[in-house]
């Protein structure tokens, strides 16, 4: 007898057919014997439907009661799922975050899971009960719920899995695993039969959706076997490894891309010791998080120095970078929010030189002017003009050859 968890995403559980259909296969893995824990997301597009309702009243609502409201997209799925798993036959629960208690921090809208108490799981799983459990919240300290973050469901079935053992957490979604990059971005995009955690995290980083970065952190903290499936396909879909266990010898295994940058310059600022700090320390004064930095060698005295943050706080790291440019007696500020980032990323990149070159060398021959660039020890990320995402992701995905077999891979 295994303990297996399941998560169900927004697409998979989007309509009443689809929960029964849901419902369906968790009672099948019930029936083979397994304990099973399903989490499971609002129902398609609810989250968003409900962050609009805000909006209506008011664009910066209290992030206390933003919690309160989208945690309720979730409920209705819990409960549904249940009613369709009893009409099967089966004994199910339904729970909210914080009836589990999974307790997080106060992070509004952001939270962090710091705790589970399995105590109800583990009694309702040793009753033969199949758990369905609420993705997305927690509760706080003080009894008020919390979210934890676009994405969350799949941090909450990671977490599960890590507090109660379970053999595997598996993700079903509209997709049938981890792809080279995006399928919807490079219809060429090639499934991989597994990715090390190392190189997930990588992707879920650099804007790859498909898991929330902190449900990887997770896993690997908690050594958790990770697998992403198909809610609608047969198949094995993608497993999440450790490394070392024969790995694919590629040197590249995925594109990840994001949309969500913006990037800030300040010209002419007088080169002295303590720059960085008079610039970037209002910005992280005000929670704003930098991502890449560059500052140019000076000339005549001065130089320019550029970063990129979310594009949700553009325009405050903008104002902030204006009042910084008064004080410091620069010469000018400039801002573009029509960005994007796209990365290589591999750890097979390590034992191989000449990844960065041919990158650049692949986006100059299709005329994409490269805006900033930033690398590390397993991923390789340029800027370019927002115009061009799609076709710098399938150039790269072409010139590294990745919809081909690893073994194939020369670029
Ligand atoms: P869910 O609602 O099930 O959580 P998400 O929309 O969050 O689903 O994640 C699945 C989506 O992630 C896919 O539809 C796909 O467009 C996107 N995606 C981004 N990068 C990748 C990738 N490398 N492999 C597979 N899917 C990806
Ligand atoms: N419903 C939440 C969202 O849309 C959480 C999730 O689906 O994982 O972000
Ligand atoms: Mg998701």
């Amino acid at each position: 007898m295994a303990l297996i968890v399941q998560k169900y995403g927004g697409t998979s559980v989007g309509t009443v057919e689809k929960i029964e259909a849901v419902a369906r296969k968790v009672a099948a893995v019930r029936r083979e014997g397994n304990q099973v824990i399903v989490v499971v997301s609002a129902m398609s597009g609810e989250t968003n439907r409900l962050i609009g309702l805000a909006d209506v009243i008011d664009t910066r609502p209290s992030t206390r009661e933003m919690d309160v409201l989208l945690s309720t997209g979730e409920q209705v799925t819990i409960a549904l799922l249940s009613i369709a798993l009893h009409k099967l036959g089966l004994d199910a629960r339904s729970y909210t975050g914080s009836q589990v208690h999974i307790l997080t921090d106060s992070a509004y809208s952001k939270a962090r899971i710091q705790d589970i108490d399995d105590a109800r799981v583990r009694a309702d799983l040793e009753a033969g009960c199949v758990v369905v459990v609420a993705g997305f919240q927690g509760v706080d300290e003080h009894g008020d719920i919390t979210t934890l973050g676009r994405g969350g469901s799949d941090t909450t079935a990671v977490a599960m899995a890590a507090a109660l053992k379970g053999d595997e957490c598996q993700i079903f979604t509209d997709v049938d695993g981890v792809y080279t990059t995006d399928p919807r971005v490079e219809p060429k995009a090639r499934r991989l039969d597994r990715i090390t955690f190392e190189e997930m995290l990588e992707m879920a980083s650099l804007g790859s959706k498909v898991l929330q970065i902190r449900a990887v952190e997770f896993a690997g903290k908690y050594n958790v076997p990770l697998r992403v499936l198909s809610s609608f396909e047969e198949g094995e879909g993608t497993l999440i490894t450790f490394e070392d266990e024969g790995m694919e010898e590629a040197k590249i295994s995925g594109i990840a891309f994001s949309r969500d940058e913006a990037k800030l310059t300040i010209l002419g600022v007088p080169d002295q010791p303590g720059v960085a700090y008079s610039i970037l320390g209002p910005i992280s004064d005000s929670n704003i998080e930098v991502d890449m930095i560059v500052q140019n060698i000076a000339a005549d005295d001065t130089t320019d120095f550029t970063f990129t943050v979310h594009r949700n706080e553009y325009p405050r790291a903008l104002e902030i970078l204006q009042e910084t440019s008064q004080v410091l007696g620069a010469r000018e500020v400039k801002g573009d929010d029509a960005i994007v980032k796209i990365s290589l990323v591999g750890v097979g990149m390590r034992s191989h030189a000449g990844i960065a070159s041919s990158m650049f060398e692949a986006l100059a021959k299709e005329g994409i002017n490269i805006r900033m660039i930033s690398t590390s020890e397993i991923k390789i990320s340029v800027v370019v003009d927002e115009k061009y995402l799609e076709l710098s992701v399938r150039t790269l995905h072409e010139a590294f050859g990745l919809a081909d077999d690893p073994a194939e891979q020369d670029a």
